[in-house]
């Protein structure tokens, strides 16, 4: 009974490791330790069963090399999720003191109850080692039960073979395929694999969406938000909280000649200049994004109209007087600005956006590098006259 189980883990943790191979093809490092370290614990309870066929000593070692390398990329694996510190050195300190005392055990002692208790303790410290150094890395439930399904492996090895050290008087050299301890272990590391595999599968997969879903909602040329990730953004946070809003819309002035007298690299590195001073904007909640080539948007919560055009007004400023030299470009850039704030009878942001986008247009056609809020922001003697906002 006891043997016919013995093949069960070695195929989970087969099935398992694999998984992880694929799911780490998608670009999650994390994944392709956790997959081998999975298979080298396959390759750990496998070999007792060819206790009857190999030298003992050469079963125990090969069994005690497989177990703390796949603690150790266990452990490696936890250390990438979190991106964390990895303590190699640390670790494989560890790993080789204890394969070492593992191997006089064997080797020297004849001991196999000295040998399991040196090698389980110390694949159980591999892993505390990782989450000690990560602890405070776990921002989402997922990571938090990824932790307490780590600990639980820790706790399972320390106890089973605390337990077995104590209570018991061992089992002796070559006959560890058919003892308690190893039935055993077979049902507890069975569940134990299980419970870490699964939430660590579940981690990378949510880190995995995660990154996909980012990748999908940011503009890459300035990290800003794209339009997709500030229409997201926003209609979540907005329809949570109603209230007044600002929105700030802004134009660069004259961008195409940008392009045509420094090129089209110089005008990329323009556009972050002007998201670098748009971002390092500050307002509880405030959303940025690039909504298009060189235009931006802010969406600034429980803003009034006049504070929201005083910081447009702040960040116009700061563009018009950045230093481009750096950049390639020999002189300032400026941009215009629209603001309008959410009213009573607005159906969604889309409204107050295409408020501030007739004001912006109202700030090009009156001269360029301007706010305007208002109709009456416009000089009386430029762009005109009449404009319904
Ligand atoms: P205006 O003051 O009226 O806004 O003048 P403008 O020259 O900025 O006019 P417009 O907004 O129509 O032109 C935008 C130009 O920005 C056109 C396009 O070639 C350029 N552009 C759009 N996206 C990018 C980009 O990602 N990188 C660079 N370098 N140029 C871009
Ligand atoms: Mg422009
Ligand atoms: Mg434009």
């Amino acid at each position: 009974m006891g043997e016919n189980f013995a093949f069960l883990l070695p195929v989970v943790l087969t099935l398992f490791g694999l998984v992880f191979l694929v799911v780490g093809r998608f670009g999650n490092r994390a994944a392709l330790f956790w997959g081998a370290g999975y298979l080298c614990a396959t390759f750990g309870f496998l070999v007792p069963l060819a206790e009857t066929v190999l030298p003992i000593p050469l079963v125990a070692l090969s069994a005690d090399a497989a177990f703390l390398s796949a603690f150790f990329l266990y452990s490696h694996a936890l250390a990438m999720h979190f991106e964390g510190p990895r303590r190699v050195a640390l670790r494989a300190g560890v790993a080789a003191v204890a394969y070492a005392c593992a191997g006089a055990a064997v080797l020297i002692g004849q001991s196999l109850r000295v040998e399991l208790f040196v090698n389980d303790i110390a694949c159980g410290l591999l892993l505390t080692i990782a989450v000690v150094s990560v602890r405070r890395r776990a921002g989402s439930w997922m990571d938090r039960a990824l932790l307490c399904a780590v600990m639980f492996v820790v706790l399972e090895v320390s106890v089973r073979t605390v337990v077995f050290f104590v209570m018991t008087r061992g089992v002796a050299m070559g006959e560890f395929i058919g003892s308690t301890y190893a039935y055993v272990m077979q049902i507890t590391a069975t569940i134990g694999a299980l419970v870490m595999a699964l939430a660590a599968l579940a981690s990378v997969a949510l880190r995995i969406v995660e990154r996909h879903r980012k990748a999908a909602e940011e503009d890459p040329l300035t990290g800003l938000l794209n339009r997709r990730g500030f229409e997201q953004l926003v209609s979540r946070n907005g329809s949570a909280r109603g209230g007044e809003a600002a929105i700030i819309v802004g134009d660069i002035d004259w961008f195409k000649s940008i392009n045509d007298r420094f090129g089209h690299a110089a005008g990329d590195a323009a556009i972050r200049e002007v998201a670098a001073v748009l971002g390092a904007l500050s307002w509880p909640e405030l959303a940025v994004a690039r909504f298009g080539g060189e235009e931006f948007i802010a969406y600034l919560p429980n803003c009034r109209l006049q504070d929201a055009h005083t910081l447009a007004n702040t960040v116009r400023i700061a563009i018009s007087e950045r230093d481009l030299g750096g950049i390639g470009i020999d002189r300032s850039i400026t941009a215009s600005f629209g603001v309008a704030v959410t009213a009573a009878g607005d159906h969604t942001i889309h409204d107050a956006i295409s408020r501030a986008d007739r004001l912006l247009y109202l700030a090009k056609s009156s001269g360029r590098n301007r706010v305007v809020s208002s109709p009456a922001d416009i000089p009386a003697q430029s762009g005109p006259k009449f404009f319904v906002v």
